[in-house]
């Protein structure tokens, strides 16, 4: 560049110096160096608004301006920027466009919103799935087409750490898993995905476990009915058989729990959602729950409390409620010594109402905790034969919850009791029923 400077400065001189002459030799040199120095700028006012012409659009045609001197150095290298830069463009194009083909084929469907869920891109499969439409869709809330009112919730409650199950607004029939990442400036990437074939087997297995608990539950009634003849009558039996019969009698009624508990389960699980806006009365219900727990704890005398601060009426099921409570109490009854504390409070805050069921038992492993709430999952298996529960109960207090939407805290430590809290979010608190 420095060679080309010093090469047009000598040129420019050279030529202002032959005008110079040319004018010498007329008898003027200073007109001939006016008329020198006029071309000059003229010269390069025209090179400006050629280069200024181009740059306006420097892709409406093929061919760069071209000059001489500076000005075609000049034209030349920004050309070549130019080139350069739709080399750039139609790479980063090809790429794009890749990855829209890629997430095109994809099968889940993909969205991105902004920040206030306005609809910037989607990919076909949510075409599909969810039935927007590319030319009337473009910049519309998300949540106008997708009008659940738990989608909006899940939205904009921007905790995307479980993910949502919906049914697809435009077929029904398509069960959807939608998952929310956040990314750029609050912006929103959502994978919707079809869930339907796991959802009916999910279906399938329920169906399967509830008619088999159904059908199994008549034979059991008349064995155990036979059975509790027999014991009764023990004294006419041979001696070997009473003891045959006490155990199958013990048996029995241990399937009949495990079948009751299935049932129970089983319902719960498909009730859904209670959107019941009938009022349960927290402060009888456990109360009632509490003087059963004394009634079981019979002999080892267990102390149990029960202490109620702030407004009591909880929107919900009393049947679900009363069978999560009494699972959480009559636990607190078998996995403490006699003698032992058991203290159940209900209390309100900012956050909803809590109900906690603490005991000053032999606690739990912190590495069983996260596994207790799964079907048959114990965390001490020797002992379970001595309380003889069923290894459904924590399973039943979470299904009830979550169709409260509520959640289940454990905290325990082994040797130090535990602790479980029903936690309820503040909508399902009421001041009490109306009249
Ligand atoms: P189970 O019928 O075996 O009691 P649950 O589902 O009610 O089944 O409980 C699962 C496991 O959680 C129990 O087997 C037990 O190991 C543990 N557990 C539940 N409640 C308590 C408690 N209050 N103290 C100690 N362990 C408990």
């Amino acid at each position: 560049m420095q060679q080309n400077w010093s090469r047009h400065l000598r040129h420019t001189l050279a030529g202002l110096a032959g005008t110079t002459l040319a004018g010498l030799y007329l008898g003027y040199p200073l007109y001939g160096l006016t008329a020198g120095l006029a071309a000059y700028v003229l010269w390069n006012l025209y090179q400006i608004y050629r280069l200024a012409q181009w740059l306006a659009d420097p892709n409406a045609t093929d061919e760069t301006p071209e000059s001489i001197g500076i000005w075609g150095v000049l034209f030349e290298k920004l050309h070549k920027l130019n080139q350069r830069h739709l080399q750039i463009r139609d790479r980063l194009r090809a790429r794009i466009d890749r990855i829209q083909e890629s997430t095109n084929a994809m099968r889940d469907g993909v969205i991105m919103t902004d920040a206030r869920g306005a609809m910037e891109w989607w990919n076909g499969s949510a075409e599909y799935l969810l039935g927007f439409r590319r030319n009337t869709d473009q910049g519309q809330y998300i949540y106008n087409l997708i009008r659940t009112p738990a989608f909006k919730s899940y939205f904009d409650a921007k905790d995307y750490r479980e993910p949502l199950e919906i049914h697809s607004p435009a077929k029904p029939h398509i069960h959807l898993q939608i998952q929310i990442s956040l990314f750029g400036d609050d912006d929103r990437l959502i994978v919707a995905k079809d869930v339907t074939r796991l959802h009916q087997l999910e279906q399938m297995r329920r169906d399967f476990v509830s008619n088999v608990s159904h059908e199994m539950r008549t034979p059991l009634t008349v064995i155990s009915g036979y059975l509790e003849t027999l014991e009764d009558n023990a004294e006419d039996l041979p001696a070997k058989w009473q003891r045959a019969v006490n155990t199958m009698a013990t048996q029995s009624s241990r399937m009949e729990a495990l079948i009751t508990d299935l049932i129970l389960l089983s319902r719960i699980e498909t009730s859904e959602h209670t959107d019941s806006s009938t009022p349960t009365n927290i402060d009888s219900l456990v109360r009632q729950i509490c003087q059963d727990a004394r009634t079981l704890s019979g002999e080892n005398q267990h102390e149990i409390t029960f202490e109620v601060s702030g407004p009591h009426f909880l929107k919900g099921d009393e049947y679900q409620l009363r069978s999560a409570f009494s699972n959480l109490i009559f636990n607190a009854v078998k996995y403490t010594p006699a003698l032992g504390r058991i203290s159940v409070t209900w209390s309100t805050n900012n956050e909803g109402g809590h109900l906690s069921v603490k005991d000053s038992g032999a606690g739990i492993d912190e590495i069983h905790i996260p596994r207790l709430t799964e079907r048959f999952y114990r965390a001490d298996p020797s002992r379970h034969k001595d309380t003889g529960g069923t290894g459904l109960g924590l399973a039943i207090v979470k299904h009830a919850l979550i169709n409260h939407d509520g959640r289940l805290e454990i905290r325990s430590q082994l040797g130090k009791g535990s602790e479980f809290i029903c936690h309820f979010p503040t909508e399902r608190l009421i001041e009490g029923p109306t009249k």
